[in-house]
């Protein structure tokens, strides 16, 4: 199979914008499609902020910051991946929405091209059953944010081959990234952790135990983290931590992973953290 050369990425969002980032840096030729032209436009500005401060920081020269951005292209329609090697999909943490895509994936992508999801805690072999190629279908899933994040845990479906493992890998490697193979089990290696840990402080702070503040200074300070679990809920979007632990519910079918009534009442508000303004601090302004 032919190595990777040029990287779809469905989603400008938070990570479709990382990941559209940091391919065009190590030398891809990205597609970046979103649904609508603002959200283009949006993922764009994010990438073009982020190259300037890696510029600033002087931990990129202006002109490879040009050239990535220069890498990338953008559209609105799922046909601009008709050249792709691998389609990246980074849209919301909803199953159904991404069955849908990976099935229209499937029937305009190259035989070839390996249809990879970004996806926080969904079955990879169930995304793959929407599929023609499941042994070209798999999990790869960067850490936010993802220009700065060195990880990527990398999700085997139960059908995916070992030339699709392969090409991930040294498509990671390329970008700078060390990779973690989980089985698809849900919420794979990071979620399975985190997510209950923060959806405890969020009962913490549901429970009256302490005020937001003191639940991530408590754990910043005392359990050497570098972001209370509150504060990184708001960062990773409190719509995005309530529909894993949803997943982490559903698919192991313990009580202990029940998502805390205030996670599901913030999310009902709107309150879905920094990227809406609101979530345990407020933002912006
Ligand atoms: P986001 O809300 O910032 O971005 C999602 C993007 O998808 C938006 O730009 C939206 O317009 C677009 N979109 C929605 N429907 C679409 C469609 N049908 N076709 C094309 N684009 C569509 O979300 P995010 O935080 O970037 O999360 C995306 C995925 O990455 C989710 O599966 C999430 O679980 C996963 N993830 C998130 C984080 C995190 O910290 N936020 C970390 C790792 C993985």
């Amino acid at each position: 199979m032919s190595t990777i050369q040029t990287v779809g990425v469905l989603g400008a969002g938070q990570m479709g914008a990382g990941i559209a980032q940091v391919a065009a840096q190590a030398g891809f030729t990205v597609v970046l499609v979103d649904i609508t032209e603002e959200a283009v436009a949006r993922g764009m500005k994010t990438i073009s902020s982020s190259l300037e401060r890696l510029v600033r920081k002087e931990r990129l020269t202006a002109a490879d910051a040009e050239a990535a951005q220069g890498r990338i292209a953008t559209d609105t329609h799922l046909g601009a991946f008709a050249s792709a090697d691998i389609v990246i999909e980074a849209v919301p943490e909803n199953e159904s929405l991404k069955k849908d895509i990976f099935g229209k994936l499937d029937e305009l992508c190259k035989a070839g091209t390996i249809l990879a999801s970004n996806t926080s805690s969904i079955s990879i072999t169930r995304l793959a059953a929407a599929t023609k190629r499941p042994g070209r279908v798999i999990g790869m899933h960067f850490m936010n944010p993802v220009p700065i994040m060195k990880l990527i845990e990398v999700i085997r479906g139960l059908q995916t081959d070992d030339t699709t493992l392969e090409a991930v890998n040294g498509m990671a490697e390329a970008m700078g990234k060390t990779t973690v193979l989980s089985e698809d089990y849900p919420g794979f290696i990071v979620n399975r952790i985190l997510m209950p840990m923060i959806n405890e402080a969020v009962t913490a702070l549901y429970e009256g135990v302490a005020k937001a503040e003191d639940i991530d200074t408590a754990m910043k300070l005392g359990t050497n983290q570098p972001m209370g679990p509150l504060q990184l809920a708001d960062f990773i979007g409190l719509d995005t931590c309530l529909a894993i632990m949803n997943v982490l519910h559903d698919g192991l079918g313990d009580p202990r992973y029940r998502p805390c009534p205030l996670l599901k009442q913030y999310v009902d508000a709107g309150y879905y953290g920094r990227k809406s303004g609101r979530g345990f601090y407020t933002y912006g302004g």
